[in-house]
C-alpha cells in the first residue's frame, strides 16, 4: 500500500456526530465550523532529515522549508494561517542549531502574522512538525473536489526547479548549474497565500503541489471523478529545464514535487483577461482541460499522442 493508501484503509473513519467538521481527512487540510461566519482551517507536515531536506541542511533552510510546506497547505485552501504549533525532535541539544533556527523561524511568524501558540521539544532523529491554523469566512474554502468536466486546469508558476536543484545537489554528474531561484525554490518555497485568496471565488477545485503535478492534479480528478488531459507543450517549465533532455524534464516537472504552486480548475467561460483581473499576485498558466473519463490523466505530447511517464511521482512507502 502506499501512503494515500494506508491512510484510506486504516484511518479515514466515517465522522460520528461531528457536525461542526466540514472537512475531514483527504485534502490538504481540514475545515471545522468555528462561528456563523468562520470556519478553522487546520493542516499539519513532519519534515524528516535525509527524507524531506537533505542531511546537513543549514538550521535556517530547516526553518524556511518546515513552515512554509505548512503554510501551502493552508493557501491551497483558500485560508488565511494565523496560528501554529511545533513539534520539534532534536538530535542534541544544540545551541547554534537553536540559535539559527529560531531566528529565522521568528522573522517568518513576524513576515506572516503568525503567532506560535504551542508545541513539543523532544529528543531523536531531526525531525519537525508544524500543524498550521487558518481562517476563512464560511463556506469559502477551495477543496479538491469541484472540478467540472470542460473546466481548464491552472498552475501558478514554472514546474520542476526544486527538483531539478535536489538532484544537483545529490548528483555529481550534473553539470548544468540550477540558477538561484531554483536552488531558493528547493529550501525556501513561496506559499501562494494571497493567491488562494483570490481563487476563492473563481476556483472549481485547488491543491498544493508538493508531490509534482500528476500525483497532485491526480487528487483533483479522484475527489472530483473527473479526468483530464493535460498538454506537456503547455507545461511551464523552469529555466534550467528547457536545456535538459525532453524526457528528464517532464519527469521533473511533473513528478519531482517541493514546487508548491497552486494547480487549480476554472470554468472554462473565465477568459484570460478575466482571470488577469481577479488574480494579481500570482502568475498563471492553463496546462489542460478536464474531462469525463474515468478519473484518468493523459499527458498529451508534441504529436498529440499519449505520453508515457519514464516515472512516478514521489512516494513514501
Ligand atoms: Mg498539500
Amino acid at each position: 500500500m502506499n501512503e494515500f493508501e494506508i491512510i484510506e484503509h486504516y484511518f479515514k473513519l466515517p465522522l460520528i456526530n461531528q457536525k461542526e467538521v466540514k472537512l475531514g481527512i483527504g485534502d490538504d487540510a481540514a475545515v471545522i465550523s468555528l462561528s456563523q461566519d468562520k470556519e478553522l482551517v487546520v493542516s499539519i507536515d513532519t519534515l524528516v532529515e535525509g527524507v524531506h531536506f537533505l542531511k546537513g541542511l543549514s538550521p535556517k533552510d530547516v526553518a524556511n522549508k518546515s513552515l512554509l510546506v505548512n503554510l501551502s497547505d493552508i493557501a491551497a485552501m483558500g485560508a488565511t494561517p494565523r496560528w501554529i504549533t511545533l513539534s520539534l525532535t532534536l538530535p542534541e541539544n544544540n545551541s547554534v542549531w537553536l540559535e539559527g533556527f529560531s531566528k529565522q523561524f521568528n522573522k517568518l511568524l513576524k513576515n506572516y502574522s503568525l503567532a506560535l501558540i504551542g508545541g513539543d521539544l523532544t529528543k531523536g532523529p531531526l525531525s519537525i512538525t508544524i500543524q498550521a491554523h487558518g481562517i476563512i469566512p464560511k463556506g469559502k474554502f477551495l477543496q479538491r473536489s469541484g472540478a467540472k468536466p470542460g473546466d481548464y486546469i491552472y498552475v501558478t508558476g514554472e514546474l520542476g526547479a526544486a527538483a531539478y536543484a535536489l538532484r544537483y545537489l545529490k548528483n555529481t554528474d550534473d553539470n548544468l548549474k540550477p540558477t538561484n531561484d531554483e536552488l531558493e525554490k528547493l529550501n525556501k518555497p513561496e506559499p501562494k497565500i494571497q493567491t488562494g485568496l483570490e481563487l476563492r471565488d473563481i476556483a472549481t477545485s485547488c491543491i498544493d503541489i508538493s508531490d509534482g503535478l500528476f500525483t497532485d492534479l491526480s487528487h483533483i480528478l479522484n475527489c472530483s471523478k473527473v479526468g483530464a488531459d493535460v498538454k506537456l507543450n503547455d507545461i511551464p517549465y523552469s529555466k534550467t529545464l528547457l536545456k535538459l533532455d525532453k524526457d528528464l524534464a517532464i519527469d521533473l516537472a511533473l513528478t519531482g514535487g517541493d514546487d508548491y504552486e497552486l494547480c487549480f480548475t476554472a470554468p472554462s467561460n473565465l477568459s484570460k483577461s478575466d482571470l488577469e483581473k481577479k488574480i494579481t499576485t500570482s502568475k498563471f498558466f492553463k496546462v489542460g482541460r478536464i474531462n469525463q473519463l474515468d478519473s484518468k490523466l493523459n499527458l498529451i505530447g508534441d504529436d498529440k499522442k499519449i505520453y508515457k511517464l519514464k516515472s512516478v511521482g514521489y512516494q513514501h512507502f
